[in-house]
């Protein structure tokens, strides 16, 4: 069970001191971070929004040849002239930096010996990168990601939502994925009372996949499309590592949002046709007693 991890999600999303190996899931991204210079899409802390982050590569090659590059570029690049130490800029503002310290440890030769028999095994990948410093902290990347839902979301649910993430970036991923289970559990049994006043009676012992087909079009689509969400979640819960829970909750959390949003386009478009019902409503009555008037 592997999903490649982007550079976004060493930074936001791997907690400190959770050592992760070159073959991990995290291994490609890692790669491109450390050994070459490049960009990638993040949420930026400081604007607000999502941007393109640019990182260098700090070998001495490249530093010869950067002479000529932009002032934000060699900023970048002196800035990686520590080996443990790699920052990325927002394209949008050279100040925007996030940083992390890091280290790599190395096999033992016990680890080394175990592998001696096998000549396509590359002994690199036994190298491990560990995040011993950040700034922004994760979960400043968290807060300010959270107050972008705070006017769209449930009180209820972005206090769910921010246990989550909370616990996920102290790398408590069984933990992160019960409170995302919440906000899932406590959506479905709001749709199950609001289809009951409409005349639609699901039972609440009901199994979760029952919930969800019985109340099919009260229910945002992303959900009901990717309904199986609700059996990761337990499976989070009750078998994976919480290591394996940490790597898998970047897509957990995303998805959680996007029901969520769903769910309140859905609320709104209903309040802006009940308004602009009203409202036609309204024009009518005052027409028809225009009509009389002339009459
Ligand atoms: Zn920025």
């Amino acid at each position: 069970m592997s999903i490649d991890r982007t550079e976004e999600d060493i930074f936001s999303s791997l907690p400190l001191y959770q050592s992760v190996r070159m073959d991990s899931e995290y291994g490609p991204a890692l790669i491109r971070l450390l050994y070459n210079e490049g960009n990638f899409d993040s949420y930026c802390p400081f604007c607000k929004e999502r941007s393109t982050f640019y990182y260098e590569c700090a070998t001495e090659r490249l530093k010869y040849e950067s002479v000529e590059r932009s002032h934000a570029g060699v900023k970048r690049l002196l800035r990686s002239s520590n080996s443990n130490f790699k920052p990325a800029t927002c394209g949008r503002d050279p100040a925007h930096t996030i940083e992390c310290y890091y280290r790599i440890t190395y096999p033992t030769k016990q680890e080394i010996a175990e592998y001696a028999g096998d000549s396509s095994f590359d002994t690199n990948n036994l190298r491990r990168f560990e995040k011993v410093g950040q700034t922004p902290s994760q979960f400043d990347f968290a807060e300010a990601e959270l107050k972008k839902y705070a006017k769209l979301l449930e009180t209820v649910d972005l206090e769910n939502l921010r246990k989550a993430i909370i616990s996920s970036t102290h790398g408590y991923g069984a933990s992160a994925f019960l409170y995302s289970r919440r906000v899932f559990e406590r959506l479905i049994e709001s749709k199950r009372s609001e289809a009951e006043g409409a005349g639609t009676k699901i039972e609440s012992t009901a199994r979760m996949d029952e919930k969800v087909k019985g109340l099919a079009e009260f229910l945002p689509d992303f959900l009901v499309e990717n309904s199986h969400i609700y059996a990761i979640l337990g499976k989070g819960v009750h078998e994976l590592t919480d290591e394996e829970c940490v790597a898998l909750f970047p897509v957990i959390r995303e998805s959680v949002i996007a029901i969520l949003e769903d769910d309140r386009e859905a609320k709104e478009r209903e309040m802006r046709k009940s308004k602009l019902k009203k409202d036609i409503a309204g024009i009518s009555s005052l027409l028809g007693k225009k009509n009389e008037e002339g009459n």
